[in-house]
């Protein structure tokens, strides 16, 4: 599966960003039926976490971490 290490996001940069294209970082077994394509894994820069999320750039353009909520590029 497709590992994708994520760049940061500044906080007052996140704020500014389109919410609607947020993807989250689950770890673990997310819940994402029918999208099971589009689904990889994704580090979040600020703590490491390890997650699942759907890659899908069409939708979404950056992701928000399921652990810290920090966000991330990825
Ligand atoms: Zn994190």
């Amino acid at each position: 599966m497709e590992t994708k290490k994520g760049t940061k996001i500044s906080d007052a940069d996140a704020k500014k960003m389109d919410r609607s294209k947020m993807g989250i970082a689950i770890a673990g077994e997310a819940d994402v039926e029918g999208q099971e394509m589009y689904i990889g894994i994704v580090e979040c820069p600020w703590c490491g976490l390890r997650g699942r999320a759907i890659l899908d750039t069409d939708r979404y353009s950056f992701f928000g971490c399921g652990h810290c909520g920090h966000h991330f590029h990825a």
